[in-house]
């Protein structure tokens, strides 16, 4: 499949027709989200209205946008006028969305073509999607196994080649541990560069929207249409960001530090393998790396009780509003008037066990006696790991390691032990509580071992408001590496 920058520019000259991509993306969506189930709903009748939207602008002679004709998915918690909004979840089963998010208000009006909304781990929450009360999505690499999550399918639609590019959010590392499981590139922007804006929230202090791609290229410049100052959210900072497409692609001189605990005894040893080639072709690319000793972020072995306690807390109080009366149905298990005897039917019935749990454990996190002891405690340890994180940046442009401790592992591998799964944000979690731009970029597949042959990502995680120079060491690693690596159902089509 092209990439997307190569779609919108021979749509904007009239080489290709918008209306013909279009159909080729519906093609090879029916016929290959048959295998992966990616998509909890299509949406083709919207994709041929914004592709004939894109033709008619043409027609006028008007500018079409950076993204002309190029179809793009959202992952199914970001609002599209009218269209579903499950969040992978029965509670909102049918529920329709008021109105455009942020992010598709900027990518429309730039002439993507948005098509489908696509599978996810029930309110984003899980690392494989098999948490969505819709049925597990499946790795294109290997359809017995998972392809990571929240964002599995957004992923997996884009490493399966339906589509260039999908949206996707990440609370804990959802948007890169999927793209690393699936061969694909991921970023995930500074807290704040980009609107949450008719995001369905779980960890609001924690959440962004970012793009998943088939090219680094491409994740920039989706970053560069949807990033920008939202009044309507008042935790996106004002002001221009640079450019991440134009920003100069290049690694010569940068100071490439590789914290130890990066490292750690929990990674693969066949996942460290090909990071270590990645870190060579860091090198070769006129990068200075160095393994920075133990010892200079002590306080990263506690980001998973302390991501867990903070999102399960942020999500404890989001989640309040789905009660069955305001958004979506209502559980019809209790024949009863009793308002508080339905909110609670509706809410042990519709949501899903993993979600039902990580609001019981929010709740207890804030609850009185129990909030300095828990929730206080874990937004000071936040603190330190952003304060260690800050102090690297002194000498280092950018911190590199394995963006997964391991490969895409078994579908029902993981799913019985909330721990084992929780452990998939080793990596990932960290840059997540201290809001830095983090991108995930596909650096071969595993040589042996449990994970052999399929994919794995490099991390390359940079200070705050840097994401433009973060993307442009992800587009100069892949320039260096050559195109990635695809997938047996994505096949080499043009
Ligand atoms: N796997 C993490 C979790 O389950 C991260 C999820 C996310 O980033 N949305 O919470």
């Amino acid at each position: 499949m092209l990439s997307a920058t190569s779609i919108a520019a021979r749509v904007r000259s009239g080489e290709f027709d918008p209306q013909d991509v279009t159909e080729e993306a519906i093609a090879r969506l029916q016929e290959r989200d048959l295998e992966v189930h990616a998509y909890l709903d299509p949406d083709i009748e919207r994709a041929r209205q914004l592709a004939d939207r894109v033709a008619e602008t043409l027609r006028r002679g008007d500018d079409p946008g950076r993204l002309a004709g190029v179809p793009i998915s959202l992952k199914d918690n970001m609002a599209v006028h009218g269209a579903t909004l499950t969040a992978g979840s029965k509670i909102l089963e049918g529920y329709r969305a008021p109105y455009d998010s942020f992010v598709a208000q900027r990518l429309i009006a730039e002439g993507a073509v948005l098509l489908g909304r696509t599978n996810l781990d029930e309110f984003a929450m899980g690392a494989s999607t098999e948490n969505s009360a819709y049925g597990p999505t499946r790795n294109p690499w290997d359809t017995d196994r998972v392809p990571g999550g929240s964002s599995g399918g957004s992923a997996a639609a884009v490493a399966a080649g339906i589509v260039p590019v999908a949206l996707g959010s990440e609370t804990g590392g959802s948007i890169r541990q999927p793209a690393a499981l699936c061969g694909i590139t991921g970023f995930k922007p500074t807290f704040g560069s980009v609107s949450r804006r008719g995001l369905v929230a779980f960890g609001s202090s924690l959440d962004v929207i970012g793009p998943l791609a088939a090219h680094a290229q491409d994740a920039a410049l989706v970053y560069d249409v949807i990033a920008g100052h939202d009044p309507a959210d008042a935790t996106t900072w004002t002001g221009t960001r640079p450019s991440a497409t134009t920003e100069k692609a290049d690694l010569e001189g940068l100071r490439i530090g590789i914290p130890e605990e990066f490292l750690d005894e929990a990674v693969d040893s066949r996942v460290l393998e090909s990071v270590s080639t990645a870190i060579k072709t860091l090198e070769e690319g006129g990068a200075i790396t160095k393994v920075i000793p133990k010892g200079a972020l002590p306080s990263m072995h506690h980001s998973i009780p302390v991501y867990y306690l903070v999102a399960c807390s942020e999500a404890s109080s989001n989640l309040a509003r789905f009660d069955g009366m305001h958004f979506g149905p209502t559980s019809e298990s209790k024949d009863t008037l009793d308002l508080l005897a339905r909110y609670c039917a509706t809410r042990a019935d519709l949501f899903g066990p993993e979600v039902r749990r990580r609001i019981a454990l929010g709740t207890f996190a804030l609850s009185a006696g129990y909030a300095d002891a828990w929730y206080k405690k874990s937004l000071s340890v936040r603190r330190l790991i952003l304060n260690e994180f800050t102090a690297l940046f002194g000498d280092y442009d950018l911190l590199a390691g394995p963006t997964s401790p391991f490969g895409a592992f078994k579908i029902g591998e993981r799913s019985q032990d909330a721990y084992s799964m929780y452990l998939c944000d080793l990596l990932t979690a960290p840059a997540c509580l201290a809001g830095l731009p983090s991108v995930s970029v596909p650096c071969g597949l595993a040589r042996k071992g449990t994970y052999k042959g399929l994919p794995v990502g490099l991390s390359l995680t940079g200070p705050a408001g840097q994401d433009h120079r973060v993307l442009a060491a992800a587009r100069a690693f892949e320039a260096i590496r050559g195109t990635p690596e695809r997938s047996p159902i994505h096949g080499d089509d043009a």
